[in-house]
This record gives C-alpha cells, structure tokens and sequence, in this order.
C-alpha cells in the first residue's frame, strides 16, 4: 500500500490501474469511481479494520475495454505495471506508471475519426497551435488570428492542452466549455524550453525543415503539447514528422457555417445521420473515412489541385473495370496508419502484424490499377505506393495466419521461422507420444492394464494406479498423492521427462517474445514507408468513394473557373434528396455572378424551401470544392474563398449569450471577413429583434454586401420590404420560392423563380401547423385590418423609398464608377437620372 500511495500522489488526477499478478486492482476514491463506471464489484481491503479500503479490480487481459469505459466517462488512466520479474524479484516488486491515457491519446472507438489532441498558447494577436493524433503520428503546427472557437471546431479535439497561467482564465474557460482541457505547467510552452523539446524529440538540430523556425507560437505550443505526450506516454510515443500548415490551400470554414450546413454533424442531435458526410461516406478503410472528413472540413481553393480530384474521380466514374478492382482490393486493406504508428511505438501484437501483412498483400494490385488509369492524380498515387515485398514476405515467414491476442502466451511464430523455436515445440507436441508410449510400457512391465500417466498444473506429472492394483506397484515407484480410489506415483524417469518439458514451454514461450520483438524492431524500419503508404492509399479511398457516390447518384462534374460565378442546373441538396420524406426532390437552378445577379433576395412562405435551396448552393460549391463530383444537370463554379452562413436562430444562452447576440456576432463576422470571392448564405438576418430595428440591419446589410463586398449573396427573408432593394441597388435581384393557392390552402411547389413573393403565406402555413381554426380565422381578420392601413401602394413605396433610399456615399460611388468611354451620352443621362431618382435628396 505504501508503493501504491506513493504512486498515486503523482497522479491524482487519474484513475490509477495498480498491477498485481494477472489484475489490475483500483483503491479508495479510484475503486469507487471504477465501480461505479464499469458496474464491478466493490470489495474492501483489510475488512477488519475500522476504515477498510474499498477495492476493485479487473483482469489485465480485458483490460482495453474498461480503460475505453473510463476514458468515455471523462476519467484519465494511469497505467501501473510491474516492471520486474516477479520470480526474481527481491521483496516488492517495483511497480512503474507506465501510461496515462486520457481522451486525447485514446485511440477512437469508431475507426473513421482521428482523436485529436490540441494545444494553444496566445501570443500577440494570435494563437500558436498545435494538432497531434497519436494514433496515427499525425502532428501539424500553425499560428493564426482567427477566433480559437473556430480553429477548435475544425478539429474537434478529444482533449485541449493549454499553460497553467491560462486555466484560470474566464476568457479561455467560456471557449473551452465543454472541452476536456488539461493544463501543463506555463514553463513547458517557453520558447527555448519548446525548442528543445522538438528538437530532441525528433532528433534535429534545427526546425527550419518542418518549417515553423521563427513562428515563435507554433513552436511554444507544439513544445508544450510534446511534453505532455513525453511525460505521459512514455516510451510509447513516435512521430515521424513535425508539418507546418499555411493558411492558404484550404477554406477556412468558422464554426457557424460547419454547423449551419450540417457538414460532419447534424444539428438534430449532433450525430452524423443526415450529414454530407453520411451522404458521401462510402470509404472501405478507416484512412480513407479520415480523409475524408477532413476533406469536408477543409475544402480546397486552389483551381488547379481541385481540377485534379475532379479528373480523377471522372475516371474512375466512367472506368467500371478500375473502380471495382480497387474496391475489390481496398476492401481488405485495414488501419495501415495506425498499424504503422503501433509498430513504430512497439505496441503492435501479433495480431496488428497478421493486419499488415493482409493489408500490404493487395498494394500490388492496387498500385497497377491506379498506375493503368492514365489519370495524373491517381498515376502518382501508385507511384507512391511501395510494395513493401520484402516485409510482407517476412511477415508470411514469420507470424501464424490467426495468432492470439496475446503476445506472451506462444502460438504466434509460424514453423520453420526458427530452428530453436520449432525444436521447442517439438519437445511439447511430443509430449502426447511420450505419454502414450510410457503408458503402454508400464502396463506391460506392471501387469495392471488400467494404470494411467497423466498430468495436472498443481502436481505434474504423474502415473495412476486404482486401489485394486495397488500390490502391482513395483517398489521404484515414489508415492506423490492419495485419491479416494487409488494413488498416484512418479518415478525418476519421469521426473526426468517434466523438468525438460515444464521447461521447455516456458522457454519457449520467452524465445517467441523475443523472436517477435526482434521483428517489430525489423519492421518499425519500414514505419515511415508505411505511413506514406497509408497517405496515397487514404487519397486513392478516397477518391473511389466519390466516385461510387457520384454514379449511383447521379451526379455530375462540375466545371470549376476563375471568374466569381454560380450557374447550376437542376441542383438538388445532396442530403435532403435522399432522406425518404415522402416529397420527391424538386430540382432547381442558381445563377449567381459578380455583375447583375450577386445578390439575390428570396422570398417565399414559410417552408416553401428557402432555406434548402440556399444550402443546396452552397453544398454544392463546397463539395465542388473538396473535389467530388456535385448533384446537378450541370454546374459552372466560380471557385469561392469562403463560405459565410448565418442561418436561423441557434441559442447560446448556456454561453450567456442572447440569440439576437448571436444572430449579430455572425453577420459582423461576415461583413468583416467577406471577400469578393466569398459565397454568403443570409437567412433572416435581423429576426430577433423588433420589426423596424430588425428590417432595417438586414437592409443595412444587404446595402453594404452587395455594393462594398460583392460577394456572391442568397439573402432569404420574411421581410417583403427588403424585395425593394432589388429596385434600388444594382447586383441585387428577386426570386422567391414558388407557391399555389388552392381556395385556402397553399401547395408548395418548391421551384425557385424570378421575382418577389407577393404575399408571405403565415396564416395558411400556421394553420397546416395545427393552430386551431378560431385562432387562424381571427389572424386573417387582423391582417387584413393591417394591410388597409397603409394609403394605397405608391405610398407605401414612397415611404419605404424614404426610409431604405441608399446611402449618398453609395450612389457617390455609382457614379465614380461609371465608365464614361463605354457608354452612350443616352446611356449617361438614363444612368445619372436614376440616380437621383433614388437619391434620399431627390425633390
Ligand atoms: P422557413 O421560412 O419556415 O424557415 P423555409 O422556406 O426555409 O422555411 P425549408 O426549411 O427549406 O423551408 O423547407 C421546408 C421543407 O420542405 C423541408 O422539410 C424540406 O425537406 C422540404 N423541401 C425543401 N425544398 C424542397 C425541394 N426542392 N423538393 C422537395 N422538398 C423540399
């Protein structure tokens, strides 16, 4: 007790697993937790004292689902192992923590997700970041000014790491709620302190390789982060590599827009159903999966590198023959990333070696199959492939087909491998003749035809005879123990026999240990090869899994070009089309540019389908963009620098925040990082305030959208006011989402047409809502009290004219702008008249 104590001191935060012989026992507060958690018994050490211990414990060899049960439930482990033989051991054995895992170095139950760990420190106006799988030796570094809540969602961390200093800090808290956080002493995340860290850890005398010298808190994060790792996982960490990211490559997508588009989680019940991801996922091995998801998470701007997914997935769409032969051969390729990192690390069993060597044994096929499409993206796939011949012939030399789970048993060096060990097993196998054979020959030489040689795990050895034949016994038989109907003896020779044999198995037992470490040192030779491996073959699943969605679905290639355009036929949402609602799919068109039609407003009732249509045009840039193929007829795509979304109310009172705050957090963010290049999504913009306050942001924001940022806009409202805009600003157009009406009712047609909504439809969508009649009966009264009130249409729109006029500084601009080379003098006057038309001044 006093060894465990004293272990446990330095870890108070875990639940310490304390080694004894074939259990790991848990104690005190830890034992209570554990019982509670993995629903074991609760015993209690010492029982006759006043205060006993309370205990539990659970066998070490099913010990990987209990620490996943603890992890889940929020606790940290530390591992404590025995660290000498005990039959050599003088006194206590000596008991070392050999691990503490917690959720960020715990190997994700679902195979298709990384488990990233994440630490950041501030620095100025930014953050150094640092992103670590451990399970796969992924880890990347990077600085940026973007809001944390953002770059944390794009990776969804098992676990946050973060300076001591920073625990304390309301700021960080409110961020990281939610989030398991760990701190780590503020000294860690010193610059020269970090920098020693890397450099030793990987084994350089300079960082200017991975390319983050001189981004002072990149390194001070990723210090941080490895000191942690080293502390905790202890010899049981590698990374190959330290990767710096630059901004640019990727689109940033903050976090409202990850959510709003429902891209890895729903906003249902923040599952995975119903996402683009479950639409796209069609991957056959846990890189790919992985890959995958962060393509969605991280689409690409560059033309040309999203030319080349498309290419590529073109091929293997059209290319039956290729398509099925890499999926035929994918299918049997397992965790070749994560094998590699266990190998690497010296975790890997018998078991993940038999993984590789199935997983290596289809590359060759796989490589001639991407090597044979002619197409660019998949030929280098290929030629990154190596073929791993010579490991794969050793792992078939050396490891049984199905070896056990465990690596300290035997049964896992497959014959002929090694000549000691199969003069070993001969020995053991051997044993059953043996017994046989001196069976046969005592019961000639005794004359007793039942005597019997057998053999237990207490006793040994042993040869029985009944108590009827005891007066056969002859006298060099020795007495070993009395039964209830007979004896049994040993006699020297025998003896002789089980020493070699007992012997034998255990030495055999430690020579397959060895053999098989010896590989693991041989095979971790290979690591980075495979984890280059694992990379082409994560792209090549990848790729084939687009492909297979894009031709059972019907999907097209879109053509990707510089100029800021949208023009899609026939779009559907990807999602929604598939979900079995009842209501076939309508198809609709989109036309967007950065001249006439950048800014559309639409209109249409309630659940007409504004918000559907506006997500389908921006699921389809984004998948465009992440390289697959998109639902349309045909889709020509400006490609966009970012997608915006603010879309309908999402509460974060927990957060202390009213919706209208948030509502108004969103829209700045937009109007402050929007570019010409951007595509923004707007769904009610202003709802959740009063009316008047409420029209009047959301014009303020179209006003400032469509005449200062550019960007291509789909601005969905209720607000028939704002279809005004389209007559009084330039790039800005109506559409609204089609309706009949039949006597009372409304049918929703779902098809997207040009011009505003005459009428918003809340009375009759409330009453297909359930209202009860008086209630619907009485609104239609009060509306229609309302729509007299105003005194006739023209002046109606002569006071909105008044009150939404554009700014004078926008119409300034107008005519700046105006190119006086390119128009007719009948063109200018028309131009300048309308200007003043709309002038607030006008008289
Ligand atoms: P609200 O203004 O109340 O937010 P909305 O106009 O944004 O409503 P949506 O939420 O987009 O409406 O759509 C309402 C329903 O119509 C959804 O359940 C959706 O599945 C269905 N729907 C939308 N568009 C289509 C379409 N093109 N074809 C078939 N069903 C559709």
């Amino acid at each position: 007790m006093k060894q465990y104590q004293s272990i446990k001191e330095k870890h108070p935060d875990a639940v310490v697993l304390f080694r004894m012989g074939d259990f790991y026992e848990m104690f005190g507060e830890d034992a209570r937790v554990a019982s509670r958690v993995l629903q074991i018994a609760l015993t209690t050490r010492e029982k006759n004292k006043d205060d006993p211990m309370p205990m539990c414990g659970i066998p070490y060899f099913a010990s990987e689902n209990y620490i996943a049960k603890l992890i889940r439930a929020g606790h940290k482990v530390a591992v404590c192992e025995q660290v000498e033989d005990p039959r050599s051991a003088r006194g206590i054995v000596r008991r070392e923590v050999v691990r503490v895992i917690s959720p960020g170095t715990h190997t994700p139950e679902h195979p298709k997700e990384n488990a990233y760990i994440v630490s950041l420190v501030p620095e100025g106006d930014r953050h150094g970041l640092a992103v670590a799988d451990v399970s796969t030796g992924e880890f990347f570094v990077y600085e940026s000014t973007r809001p944390l809540e953002d770059e944390l969602s794009r990776y969804e961390p098992a676990e946050v790491v973060l300076p001591e200093s920073l625990g304390e800090d309301m700021h960080y808290s409110e961020i990281l709620d939610g989030l398991y956080v760990t701190t780590v002493e503020d000294h860690a995340f010193d610059y020269p302190r970090a920098m020693r860290t890397l450099l030793g850890h990987f084994k350089v005398a300079s960082l200017e390789g991975f390319g983050c010298e001189g981004l002072t808190a990149a390194v001070r994060a990723a210090g941080g982060l490895m000191s942690y790792l080293e502390e905790t996982q202890k010899g049981a960490l590698h990374f190959g590599t330290l990767s710096t990211l630059t901004p640019s490559g990727t689109m940033f997508l903050d976090t409202p827009t990850q959510r709003n588009l429902e891209l890895v989680r729903n906003l249902k019940d923040g599952s995975t159903e119903a996402t683009l991801l479950s639409t796209l996922e069609q991957t056959l091995t846990p890189m790919g999966g992985r890959f995958l998801r962060a393509a969605i998470l991280r689409p690409l701007v560059e033309t040309e590198e999203i030319h080349e997914r498309h290419r590529a997935v073109a091929v293997l769409v059209e290319d039956y023959d290729i398509l099925e032969r890499l999926r035929r051969r994918l299918r049997n390729v397992q965790d070749v990333e994560r094998l590699a990192q266990r190998i690497s690390t010296g975790s890997a069993t018998a078991r993940d070696l038999a993984a590789l060597g199935n997983s290596l044994a289809p590359l060759p096929e796989i490589r001639e199959s991407l090597l044979g499409s002619g197409d660019p993206l998949l030929c280098s796939l290929g030629e990154g492939l190596p073929l791993f011949e010579e490991l794969t012939d050793l792992i078939g030399r050396a490891i049984v087909e199905h070896p056990p789970a465990s690596v300290r048993d035997g049964g896992i060096i497959r014959a002929g491998f090694s000549a000691e060990i199969d003069e070993l097993r001969n020995i053991s196998t051997g044993t059953r003749d043996f017994i046989a054979a001196l069976e046969a020959e005592e019961r000639v030489k005794t004359g007793i035809t039942t005597l019997k040689v057998g053999f237990n795990r207490i006793h040994g050895y042993y040869i029985e005879v009944t108590k009827s034949n005891l007066d056969l016994v002859p006298y060099h038989y020795v007495r070993k123990q009395t039964l209830v109907g007979g004896e049994r003896f040993i006699t020297p020779e025998l003896k002789d026999y089980e020493s070699k044999v007992l012997g034998a198995e255990e030495r055999l037992k430690v020579l397959e240990l060895d053999v098989f470490t010896g590989l693991l040192a041989q095979a971790a030779r290979w690591s980075p090869a495979l984890s280059e491996a694992a990379r082409a073959l994560a792209v090549a699943d990848f790729l084939v899994s687009l492909a297979v969605v894009a031709k059972r679905h019907d999907y097209v290639m879109p053509r990707m070009t510089e100029e800021p355009v949208i023009r899609i036929s026939n779009g559907r949402h990807a999602v929604i089309e598939r979900l079995s609602l009842g209501e076939k799919f309508i198809p609709n068109d989109a036309h967007l540019d950065g001249g006439d039609e950048r800014l559309l407003v639409i209109t249409g009732p309630n659940m007409a389908g504004k918000s559907t249509y506006m997500r389908q045009v921006a699921l389809i840039v984004l998948m465009a963009q992440m390289g697959s193929f998109v639902p349309a007829e045909e889709a020509v795509l400006g490609v966009a620098d970012r997608i915006f979304t603010r879309i309908g109310a999402s509460d974060f009172l927990s957060r202390g925040q009213s919706t209208f705050m948030v509502e108004m957090v969103e829209t700045a963010n937009i109007l402050n990082n929007a570019t010409q290049r951007s595509l923004i999504l707007l769904d009610e913009v202003g709802r959740g305030t009063s009316t008047f306050d409420g029209i009047s942001i959301a014009w303020a924001a179209a006003e400032h959208i469509s005449q200062r940022v550019r960007a291509r806009t789909l601005f969905a409202t209720h607000y028939n006011e704002l279809t005004d805009l389209a007559h009084l600003l330039e790039g800005v157009r109506n559409y609204n989402i089609a309706v009949k009406e039949w006597g009372d009712e409304i049918i929703f047609l779902r098809r997207i047409e040009a011009g505003p909504a005459d009428k918003s439809y809340g009375i009759q969508v409330a009453r297909l809502a359930g209202l009860p009649p008086e209630v619907v009966a009485r609104a239609g009264e009060v509306l229609s009290l309302l729509e007299k009130q105003p005194k006739g249409e023209a002046a109606r729109r002569a006071r909105q004219m008044d009150l939404f006029a554009p700014r004078e500084d926008l119409l300034l601009d107008e005519l700046l702008g105006m190119d006086l080379e390119a128009l007719s003098p009948e063109e200018v006057v028309a131009r300048i008249r309308d200007i003043k038309v709309r002038s607030p001044r006008r008289s």
